[in-house]
């Protein structure tokens, strides 16, 4: 059996519920993933100090959050510490230059996105990393998300599905104007945020001083070592809750008129600042209070992203089988 899986048990009675849990068993990361990414982590750092000698490298994302799958790929961030904050280009391409001599590392890309990156590949595999220099927000929000992960067994599978029915549906994909999966997961918190009998609260409410903005970026894995299993009253199994969610977005939730806030675990009201103004999504950061969907910016994608919705909850609630919306056998 599983490690993780004997007390899920009771959240899996029913066939859509069993089908769920099946596909996360099948696809969660492996302890042995992580440790391949934690070894080329280590000496990635170790390298980039011969360069920057106080450099320190995190791995963050899904990785290190609790929702990573097998083929997820590692994100990383290096802090740079020092009063003059460097261009993160020009260190890229130092970088790119160093990591072409190394013989672990192959096919490194600079992408100039608006937080750029240097994408690479370990050699001879297809373990995918990229790297942004002093993004230190995703390293916060890397540790938050862990610390919901773990609050509720439920969780991580239902959040493990959702992204694998979204990358099937193609609407996870933020450089293709949809969703990406930081998005996602976001959506998924506030929906159990949000309902009558919540499933989560609000931990940066409940645990304010481990999940401080301004916390010493050293101090930020230490986080979810703090924080306790969440005791709620609802005990929905997970495909009740992924029905829940389907039709949260597809029935309830008002895109014109509402903010995702998992900060506030509530909807604001949209108001009329740069931020949301003429944005068809609105989800909140948890830190920065920016728009982390603002990817959605076609009328068409947006209809596209509320379609899946609506067509998955319809089919969903018809058949209870997760065959009906995402091909199992074909994932796993
Ligand atoms: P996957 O398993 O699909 O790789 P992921 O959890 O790694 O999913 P991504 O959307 O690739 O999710 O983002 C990786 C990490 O980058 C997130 O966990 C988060 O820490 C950070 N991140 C992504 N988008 C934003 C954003 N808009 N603002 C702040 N941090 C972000
Ligand atoms: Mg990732």
């Amino acid at each position: 059996v599983p490690e993780s899986s004997n007390s899920l048990q009771a959240y899996a009675k029913d066939k859509l519920s069993d089908q769920m849990l099946e596909l996360f068993e099948a696809c969660q990361q492996q302890t042995s993933d992580l440790a391949r990414k934690e070894t080329c982590r280590t000496r990635l750092q170790k390298d980039i100090q011969s360069i920057y000698a106080v450099a320190r490298l995190y791995l963050t994302g899904s990785s290190m959050n609790g929702l990573g799958c097998r083929s997820s790929d590692a994100d990383l961030c290096l802090v740079l510490k020092g009063n003059n904050r460097p261009d993160p280009i020009n260190v890229l391409t130092v970088l790119q230059r160093l990591f072409k001599s190394l013989s672990y590392v192959e096919r490194t890309q600079l992408i100039r996105a608006k937080v750029p990156i240097l994408r690479f590949r370990e050699k001879g595999s297809d373990l995918e990393f990229d790297l942004n220099i002093n993004n230190t927000v995703g390293i916060r929000n890397t540790f938050l998300l862990r610390s919901y992960a773990y609050a509720d067994l439920r969780i991580r599978p239902m959040i493990l599905v959702v992204k694998k029915w979204a990358r099937h549906n193609q609407i996870n994909d933020a450089s293709k104007g949809t969703l990406s999966s930081y998005t996602l997961v976001l959506m998924v918190l506030h929906y159990l945020q949000t309902l009558k009998e919540p499933v989560l609260p609000s931990l940066q409410r409940d645990y304010p001083e481990c999940f401080y903005a301004l916390l010493d970026i050293d101090m930020v894995p230490e986080g979810p070592k703090h924080v306790p299993p969440y005791i709620s009253t609802n005990q929905s199994c997970l495909g009740e809750l992924l029905l829940g969610f389907l039709k949260y977005y597809a029935t309830d939730f008002r895109w014109d008129k509402q903010v995702i806030s998992v900060r506030e675990a509530k909807a604001l009201p949209k108001n009329n600042s740069k931020e949301w103004r003429n944005k068809y999504i609105c989800v909140e950061e948890p830190f920065e209070k920016n728009n982390v969907a603002r990817a959605v910016h076609e009328k068409i994608k947006f209809d596209a992203i509320k379609a899946t919705f609506a067509e998955s909850c319809r089919i969903l609630q018809d058949r209870k089988d997760l065959n009906s919306i995402l091909p199992v056998r074909a994932i796993i």
